[in-house]
């Protein structure tokens, strides 16, 4: 098995200690393990929202014969542990940037896929009546020094004139009083795109709904192995399935040595959370903490935050870059002083959870979809550069239309997710490089606070 981080951020023996896995009251054993040889028309590889989404568009909008093979329970992953932002967009390019490289007509259409992704990842909720705790109205993103507010106001203008999105530009004044107060708020950009949810209720209802159309799930099912003789042959410790196709859904938690086309193309970034314990509302005063939307803010190693339904704070950030559980202690200190920092007033406000996962950036800091060139049988989808719960939801429909609806396997999403994304040079140095950058954006995030 080959994988960037230590081996305790790959133990599905061991489900993290999420706020979600806690309320959530998962039965880990609701998915049978695959016992014995089976065949079917698509195997999924990777039962995250990229897997789920696949299946379930597969079984309900073609009566296709699908089934997913993941190697922990329905939600071990980053899918089900993540903030439970629903937001975009999916790049680290920014829209110059991306006009540049792909032109105005296919960064219109990247724009307009990731809406069409926010609106059915809520229509799944409502059609299936999942109960995960859905709140808020868009997105804030919240400019953390008074040198970012022109930055950010630009970005809203850009997103309202190139793509017809809503947005609106938040004094901070205002903001202090709509939104929040902090040592880091000097104005906001509302997006009125997205809402936030509680993802391991969601992934719990998408599993559900999945097997109700028509797709078989099997949990602790780990391929192992993947032959290759005329169909495909994945192997597990409990069995083995053939499949005439195979979608690649594994994203931060891909085992290279699977299939060599997908080794050194991703960079797995640990993002940390932490919750504090419940609030009352006289103690969110003393922030005056109102808004229930999602915010990231416009720190380059930025935080990302929510009042919670349930009236805690989660607060996120990225760092650590060993994944073993000693540094998991240390990286609950550093995160515990850096949600101090930006909220003062909440000093004495305990933290009792503290979690972590992978996302995936790419080379060229866009997602990568499709099918690979020299094997169309095989197709994936990765790299959403932490921004995953609608881009997944959407390439999942995406690739069961690209595997029902194409005779070429050819499919008309934006140019921005097409193909296989760049290899790193010298790959295994990868832990290095990310070291180098988070060091970099320190700096540079350390410096603009001086200014
Ligand atoms: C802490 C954190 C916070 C985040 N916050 C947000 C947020 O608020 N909003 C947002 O949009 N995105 C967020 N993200 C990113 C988002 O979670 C991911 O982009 C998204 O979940 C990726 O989904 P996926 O299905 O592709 O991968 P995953 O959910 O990671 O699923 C991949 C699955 O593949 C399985 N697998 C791997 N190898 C094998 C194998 N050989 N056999 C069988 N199964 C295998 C794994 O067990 C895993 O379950 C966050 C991520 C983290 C870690």
């Amino acid at each position: 098995m080959k994988q960037l981080y230590n081996k305790d951020i790959y133990d599905v023996n061991k489900p993290v200690e999420s706020y979600w896995e806690e309320v959530s009251s998962i039965d880990q054993n609701k998915y049978p393990e695959l016992v014995g040889d089976q065949s079917c028309d698509v195997c999924v590889i990777g039962g995250g929202f990229t897997g789920i989404s696949t299946a379930y568009h597969i079984a309900k909008n073609y009566g296709g014969d699908v089934r997913v093979l993941e190697s922990g329970h329905y939600g071990f992953a980053s899918s089900a542990r993540n903030a439970g932002f629903c937001c975009l967009p999916a790049t680290k390019l920014s829209t110059t940037q991306l006009i540049k490289k792909f032109g105005m007509e296919e960064t219109k259409k990247f724009f307009s896929s990731q809406i069409e992704g926010v609106d059915l990842l809520a229509s799944i909720i409502s059609e299936n009546n999942i109960d995960c705790e859905k709140v808020g109205d868009g997105n804030l993103d919240v400019a953390h020094h008074p040198g970012s507010s022109e930055e950010l106001k630009e970005w809203g203008n850009e997103l309202k004139e190139y793509f017809g999105i809503n947005t609106k530009w938040i004094p901070k004044e205002e903001f202090d009083e709509v939104g929040h107060q902090s040592t880091e708020q000097f104005g906001a950009v509302f997006t009125e795109a997205g809402f936030a949810m509680n993802p391991m209720a969601f992934m719990r209802g998408f599993a559900s709904a999945t097997v109700d159309a028509g797709a078989k799930l099997y949990s602790f099912s780990r391929v192992k192995k993947w032959e290759r003789n005329g169909s495909h042959k994945l192997i597990t410790d409990g069995g083995s399935i053939t499949a005439n196709k195979v979608v690649v859904a594994t994203n931060g938690y891909t085992d290279e040595s699977l299939h060599p086309s997908f080794a050194n193309r991703m960079m797995p970034v640990l993002s940390n959370i932490i919750v504090t314990r419940e609030m009352s509302d006289d103690e969110f005063k003393l922030q005056n903490y109102k808004t229930l939307n999602p915010i990231c803010n416009s720190r380059e190693i930025l935080y990302y935050y929510r009042r919670m339904p349930s009236n805690r704070m989660l607060f996120g950030t990225r760092g650590d870059t060993y994944g073993d559980d000693a540094s998991a202690l240390k990286m609950r200190e550093f995160m515990t002083q850096k949600f101090r920092g930006v909220f003062p007033n909440w000093n004495n406000i305990d933290v009792d959870h503290y979690w972590r996962g992978t996302v995936v950036m790419t080379r060229d800091f866009v997602p990568a979809f499709g099918a690979l060139d020299d094997d169309k049988s095989v197709l994936f989808s990765y790299g959403y550069q932490a921004n995953g719960n609608n881009t997944t939801v959407y390439c999942g429909k995406k690739l069961a239309e690209m595997i029902y609806e194409s005779n070429s396997g050819e499919t008309n999403i934006s140019k921005v997710y097409q193909g296989l994304s760049p290899k790193i040079p010298l790959g295994f140095l990868r832990l290095w490089y990310l070291r180098l950058y988070l060091w970099y954006s320190n700096f540079t995030d350390k410096s603009k606070k001086e200014i």
